[in-house]
């Protein structure tokens, strides 16, 4: 029988319930528990693909296309769940089946409100979760947003009402709350927390655990047992959740303090101890890491530190496996276009990605940045759009189509060497439209991507609307460029991965390699590209 973990947030938003629960479910796997993660997020749209990730975070794709928040980006790092469409609902997702069933008539008769209507199709998506043929022990469930707001209250009521369906024996609520240190008085405050469980208990839901994050900071004795005291939960349920660097000793100092085994008593669970070696190595390592090898992100200007998150954390699980830390600068790619030389603003980098990106700003810029890759033998990634802008400069500049656009850019352009992909022609919904998920690729022997993947035949997800345009594919063949990586469809191949062979580590994807990046498995092409910048770096020095 499944047993459940929810996750609710206190005093702010952003407090880190998403790397809690991670952290919670990493340490359940190492008992040799099977789990199961979903968030629920109580904003309307549908999902976050049509929400600006300079303002939302990162939109992360799973490998059944689905567009979910950057919280699932964790969930997947720090476990082995299986995720899905199912491991992500929005309010407006909830509405959106609620009203479509009442069109349908599935109502009839009835007025169709929160209580029941809404609160049951949020427990059906928590129920929908576990249905799987597959077994789960645990299953840790996220409540976006903060307790107290007006939309998480369906979410909440939802809650309380599966706990008692499911019985409060198998359910453990973690509520995660900020304590702050006041700098006047010296000391941390623990009164936001006790208001926040407070307005959870008007609810009606108890916590059981409290994890207390509290900066720079440690909660003293006297302030753990302030806080069980007045938020009803015993002593060794406060665990102290300080700022830890880097992010995955988090659940390292989780486990000291016993979170795991709190948990399990709570849900009257017993398992083996088990084994977190492999991971405490790898933070060991991480740690330890002293050379620094630096790569230019070149992009739009990013005011987000989560806009990229994935990118940022693929880099980390790189430089653990080459024992390196990488500095990741953003270079606006727009300053790129303005500055005299673009030599003058990329020489000093080891390495040059150009990532993701949707819109004609900055384009140029990165271009030139391709550009400057190819002729000077700097290490160059492109991802996704990275790749377009590859494929556009070799082919303005080796090709002699100087007038090489994408469709995106540039509807009308006498060379459309990127072009919308076939089957996006005629689309004109913006949400979840593109092409989304994991595809296969085929990859060519005796290239940079096979030796990386050591593999035939591979999966990535993906997530854009346009692709190579293969009427160029003869004449940017004669530049140099090799296709080391191709999608079957009908007649013809779609160009998934190119590189420059006669340069030190040219090699560009269509696909997003960073989805699928773990700490203990750091995905191939990033891995080789970080080596490719080290060696770069220690033929300069
Ligand atoms: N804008 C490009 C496309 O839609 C690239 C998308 C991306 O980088 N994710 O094809």
């Amino acid at each position: 029988m499944t047993k459940y973990v929810f996750t609710t947030g206190g005093v702010v938003s952003s407090v880190g319930k998403g790397i809690a629960s991670a952290s919670l479910g990493m340490l359940l796997e190492a008992r040799g528990l099977r789990i199961a993660m979903m968030k629920m997020d109580p904003y309307i749209n549908v999902d976050p693909g049509t929400m600006n990730p300079y303002e939302h975070g990162e939109v992360f794709v799973t490998d059944d296309g689905a567009e979910t928040d950057l919280d699932l980006g964790h969930y997947e790092r720090f476990t082995s769940a299986k995720l899905s469409q199912k491991s992500n609902a929005t309010t407006g997702a909830i509405y959106n089946t609620v009203i479509q069933k009442e069109r349908r008539g599935e109502y009839l008769g009835k007025t169709v409100q929160v209580i029941p209507h809404i609160t049951d199709e949020i427990k059906s998506r928590i129920r929908s979760l576990t249905a799987e043929e597959e077994p789960v022990d645990v299953a840790i469930i996220e409540i976006g947003g903060t307790v107290g707001d007006i939309e998480s209250l369906p979410f909440l009521e939802a809650l309380r009402q599966f706990r008692l369906d499911v019985g409060p024996e198998n359910c453990c609520c973690v509520h995660v709350t900020l304590v702050p240190y006041i700098d006047a008085s010296g000391e941390l405050k623990t009164k936001p927390t006790q208001h926040s469980v407070r307005s959870l208990r008007d609810i009606g839901l108890q916590p059981d655990i409290i994890v207390c994050r509290t900066g720079k900071h440690s909660l003293a004795r006297e302030q753990r047992q302030k806080i069980a005291l007045f938020c009803n939960v015993v002593d060794d349920a406060i665990i102290n959740a300080e700022d830890i660097s880097p992010l995955y000793a988090i659940p390292l100092n989780f486990k000291r303090q016993g979170l795991d085994d709190i948990t399990l008593r709570i849900l009257g669970i017993t398992a083996p101890e088990g084994d977190i070696a492999e991971w405490t190595d790898m933070v060991e390592r991480l740690r330890a890491a002293e050379k620094v090898v630096h790569i230019a992100a070149v992009g739009k200007y990013v005011g987000h530190d989560d806009a990229y998150k994935s990118i940022n954390e693929a880099f980390v699980h790189a430089g653990t496996f080459n024992d390196c830390k990488i500095q990741l600068t953003w270079v606006d790619s727009e300053e790129i276009e303005k500055a005299a030389s673009t030599q003058e603003m990329l020489r000093h980098f080891d390495g040059i990605l150009v990532g993701p990106g949707f819109g004609s700003r900055g384009i140029e810029g990165k271009i030139d940045a391709a550009r400057f890759a190819r002729e000077n033998n700097v290490p160059y990634f492109g991802i996704c759009l990275g790749m377009q802008i590859a494929v556009l400069e070799l082919a303005r500049h080796k090709a002699g189509l100087a007038q090489a656009a994408s469709t995106e850019f540039m509807p009308d352009t006498a060379h459309p060497v990127i072009s919308l992909l076939s089957e996006q022609r005629g689309v004109k919904e913006m949400g979840g439209t593109m092409r989304l998920g994991q595809y296969r690729c085929d990859l060519r022997k005796n290239t940079r991507a096979h030796k990386a993947y050591n593999a035939d035949t591979i999966y990535e997800r993906h997530r854009h609307r346009y692709e190579f345009n293969n009427d160029y594919l003869d004449t940017l063949l004669e530049t140099g460029m090799i296709v080391s990586g191709t999608h079957p469809k009908g007649e013809h191949e779609l160009v998934e991965i190119m590189e420059i062979p006669d340069h030190p580590w040219f090699c560009a994807v269509q696909f997003h390699p960073e989805f699928k990046s773990k700490p203990l498995h750091p995905q191939p092409l990033f891995r080789d590209f970080v080596a490719a910048a080290l060696q770069n770096r220690q033929k300069r020095d």
